[in-house]
C-alpha cells in the first residue's frame, strides 16, 4: 500500500498552485492523508495500525476492526459531498487573507452557495481552533500582555454613543456576554477566549498563563488580586494617561492584536452572533500565531488540524 507521500509538496505559494496541483479527487484524499498521519496511518474507528489500502487508492480497510474507511473519515471533511479542491482553496483562502474571507465572498469564488460556504468556513474554523488551548502561555522570564475587549473596542473607552452602535450592530452581543479576553505573549502565540457568563477573567487567566510568566495589564482592578499569582504583575495606569513606561511596562501588544481582530470581525464578517464568536476568535489567533509562516505551510497545518467533526446539526443548535 502506498500514499504516495514522498511526492507530496509541503506547500504551496500562490493560489494558482492549489487550483493546478490538486487536479482529481485522489490526488486531494492522497494529499489529507500524508498530512493527517505522515506516513503512519492508523484507521480512524479504533486506531489500529494494520491498515489494508483498496485498489482505488481511496478506500482503506481496518486489519483490527474491519471497518473501511476513506481519508475524510474523523476529520471537517467527513460526510461532505463538495470536492476536496474546493476545500483546499477554501483553506488557502481562508488563511492567506489578512482579514479572513467572508461567506459571500468564498461562494462565489469556488461556486458554491452562500449557506455551504458559510457552514465551510465554520468547519474550517474549527480545525483552526483544534489544540490552541491545551497549553497555558508564558513561562519564566517571559512577559504575557492580558486585555479585555468586546468586539468593535475596549466597552471601558467607550462613548455611550458608540457602545449604543455597536450593540445594535451586532445582534445579540452585550457588555457582559460577549466580552473577549486575550493573553499574548510578546512576539510569541496568542490566545483569545470568550468570557462565559459563569467565567471570570481571574479564572481564565491562570487557566491560560503559566503563573510563572510576568503579566502585563492595565490598572483594572479586576487584575489586582489574581496578579499576586504571578511572578510579578506589571501594571501600566491608562487612567493616567500612561501607556508605555521604561520601554517595558506596556499593553501594546494585545491591543495591537484587538485591533486586528476587530477590523477582521467589522469589515469582513459584519455581524457575528455571541454563539459563533469563538470560532472567530479561534480564526483571528491562528492567523496571528501563524504570521511568520508562508501561505502553504498554513493549508498544511490547518488540514493537519481537521480531525474532528462538526456537523451542521450541531453548528446551529450550539
Ligand atoms: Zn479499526
Amino acid at each position: 500500500m502506498s500514499t504516495n507521500t514522498n511526492q507530496m509538496p509541503q506547500d504551496f505559494n500562490s493560489l494558482i498552485e492549489v487550483i493546478e496541483y490538486f487536479t482529481d479527487e485522489k490526488k486531494c484524499l492522497d494529499y489529507l492523508m500524508a498530512q493527517r498521519f505522515d506516513g503512519a496511518i492508523a484507521c480512524p474507528h479504533c486506531g489500529g495500525s494494520k491498515v489494508y489500502c483498496f485498489s482505488d487508492g481511496i478506500r482503506f480497510k481496518c486489519g483490527s476492526c474491519r471497518q473501511q474507511f476513506t481519508a475524510k473519515v474523523g476529520t471537517i471533511f467527513e460526510g461532505s459531498k463538495i470536492p476536496m479542491k474546493k476545500w483546499f482553496t477554501a483553506i488557502y483562502l481562508v488563511t492567506s487573507h489578512k482579514k479572513g474571507i467572508s461567506s459571500h465572498q468564498l461562494a462565489r469564488d469556488i461556486k458554491v452557495t452562500q449557506k455551504t460556504g458559510w457552514f465551510m468556513l465554520h468547519r474550517i474554523r474549527f480545525a483552526l481552533g483544534q489544540g490552541s488551548f491545551d497549553m497555558p502561555l508564558g513561562g519564566e522570564g517571559v512577559i504575557v500582555e492580558s486585555d479585555t475587549t468586546i468586539t468593535g473596542g475596549k466597552v471601558k473607552n467607550m462613548s455611550n454613543k458608540k457602545r449604543k452602535e455597536i450593540r445594535e450592530g451586532f445582534r445579540g452581543i452585550n457588555d457582559n456576554k460577549a466580552s473577549v479576553a486575550g493573553y499574548i505573549e510578546r512576539s510569541g502565540t496568542i490566545k483569545f477566549d470568550v468570557i462565559a457568563p459563569n467565567e471570570s477573567e481571574k479564572e481564565l487567566l491562570t487557566k491560560h498563563v503559566d503563573t510563572t510568566s510576568v503579566l502585563m495589564t492595565d490598572s483594572a482592578t479586576t487584575y489586582t488580586t489574581v496578579g499576586k499569582e504571578f511572578a510579578h504583575h506589571g501594571i501600566v495606569d491608562h487612567s493616567k494617561s500612561e501607556y508605555v513606561r521604561d520601554n517595558v511596562y506596556h499593553t501594546n501588544t494585545i491591543e495591537g492584536a484587538f485591533s486586528l481582530f476587530d477590523r477582521m470581525i467589522i469589515g469582513i464578517y459584519h455581524s457575528v452572533s455571541v454563539k459563533h464568536l469563538q470560532a472567530y476568535c479561534n480564526e483571528s489567533a491562528y492567523r496571528y500565531n501563524t504570521r511568520k509562516m508562508n501561505e502553504g505551510n498554513r493549508v498544511s497545518l490547518t488540514v493537519q488540524k481537521s480531525n474532528g467533526r462538526l456537523t451542521y446539526k450541531a453548528l446551529i443548535s450550539k
